[in-house]
């Protein structure tokens, strides 16, 4: 599950945008904007509020986005104020400013966040806000700069984001992520086409794991979340102790926390509002328990974070902990990740998506993980949601502890399953029942 914790929001990068975006130049530039793209962009806007939000009458609405999602911005703030928000605000963020800070900032910037800006947001959620971010980053976007950097301003940015981000991932609030097929993201994605064609390519992908493709996007989502909710229901009656997944390089047991439970698709906020925190969403997930993860663990997707492309990860567990870390690439981005902090080298999630996922079937890898985690079966590392816990809502942060959630400033999600993998959920008496075959429900 993706929380809303990757975007690089960096302090010179915040305009309140009164900039056309690229992309409108872009539709601009051949003429009338086409007319289907832009009832596709009014379908997403509307699943935005309405299944990703459940966005209520007098509720504000805290939004972040890049500068070439404007049009997106633009649509979702027209319908947050028809379904009655009584406030938008949005918060923009700007690849050219965010590379400058890296190429001309002094040394001490990259321990510097804006923790004012957070707090903030913060305080926004905790006087009811909902928030929505837009995602649509290049992929690459950091890769050429000095890891080290790059790993000292995520860490002050993660640091800086906690209050708002415990929120967040504990469900405090309604939140959605949607995303935006900006030009940067689409070229990473199709490096052989054109940008515009590279870019169309992408807008139809999204829009149709986003199932805005149909006459009725709202009543398609609900048809999508019951089929979830009876994956769900099945995983929380057995309420296995452990899964075991097989596969090429792989042999993991997941010990699975106690008294955990498995979501997916709509859920309810403690605030008491249903919302779909992911748009698009295929996974149902769980919590693991932080000390009982035991095994090696071979990545099936290279995983884009924050600007760099980690390849065919490989690590070694025992007893809940990342003992040993290897990648084919992004390898040193990876170690500096695993040493956030000592949450950052346990699980906070694993999640369950059969391999004919229609994102899957794409066959696209899409360098973001609200896509690429809807295509296999994952885990994440670092923080756990309290919400994927029996009476979740009302337990405290020690009690949480005590039943086996991790904590840590990350919440990074990785892809560990294909057309190969075998799960077989194991009970607390050591029965065996297989979960997945062959990457599909068994
Ligand atoms: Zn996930
Ligand atoms: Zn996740």
């Amino acid at each position: 599950s993706a929380a809303a914790s990757r975007r690089t929001v960096e302090p010179g990068g915040i305009v309140r945008a009164l900039r056309e975006s690229k992309a409108m130049q872009l539709h601009e530039s051949q003429g009338v904007p086409s007319v289907r793209h832009d009832e596709r962009l009014a379908q997403l806007a509307r699943v935005a509020v309405h299944v990703g939000l459940g966005l209520q009458r007098g509720q504000e609405l805290v939004m972040t986005a890049p500068l070439d999602a404007t049009p997106l911005a633009r649509r979702i703030t027209e319908e947050a104020y028809r379904a009655g928000a009584s406030l938008v605000t949005t918060l923009y963020s700007d690849d050219a400013a965010t590379l400058a800070r890296f190429r001309h900032a002094p040394d001490e910037s990259f321990d510097k966040a804006s923790d004012w800006l957070f707090e903030g947001m913060a305080a926004a959620f905790r006087k009811g806000a909902a928030r929505l971010a837009i995602v649509g980053e290049d992929p690459s976007l950091l890769a050429r700069q000095d890891p080290d950097k790059v790993a000292r301003a995520n860490r002050a940015r993660s640091k800086a984001y906690m209050p708002a981000l415990q929120l967040i991932a504990g469900f405090d609030i309604n939140w959605t992520i949607v995303s935006y097929a900006t030009p940067a993201w689409a070229k990473a994605m199709f490096p052989d086409i054109s940008e515009q064609a590279a870019t169309e390519k992408l807008w139809d992908a999204i829009f149709a794991a986003s199932r805005v493709e149909t006459p009725d996007p709202v009543a398609a989502w609900e048809a999508h979340n019951s089929s979830l909710r009876s994956r769900t229901d099945y995983l929380n009656g057995r309420n296995f102790a452990a899964l075991r997944f097989r596969g090429p390089g792989t042999d993991l047991t997941v010990g699975l926390a106690d008294e955990h439970r498995w979501e997916g698709g709509a859920a309810q906020a403690k605030n008491g509002i249903v919302c779909n925190a992911n748009i698009p969403s295929e996974e149902v997930f769980t919590t693991p328990h932080r000390d009982r993860v035991d095994g090696v663990v071979t990545s099936t997707k290279p995983l884009s974070y924050q600007g760099t492309l980690i390849e065919e990860i490989s690590v070694r567990f025992a007893e809940g902990r990342i003992v040993d870390a290897k990648a084919r690439t992004g390898g040193e981005v990876l170690n500096k990740v695993l040493d956030t902090d000592e949450g950052a080298r346990r699980l906070g999630e694993v999640a369950l998506v059969p391999h004919s996922s229609p994102i899957a079937q794409s066959g696209l890898l899409f360098y973001n993980t609200l896509f690429d985690e809807n295509a296999a079966s994952h885990i994440a590392l670092g923080q756990a949601y309290s919400k994927c816990f029996r009476d979740g809502d009302k337990l405290s942060e020690a009690e949480l502890a005590a039943r086996g959630a991790n904590r840590s400033l990350i919440h990074i999600d990785w892809m560990i399953g294909n057309a190969e993998t075998d799960i077989d959920g194991i009970h607390a008496d050591g029965r065996t029942v297989p979960v997945f075959r062959k990457g599909e429900w068994a």
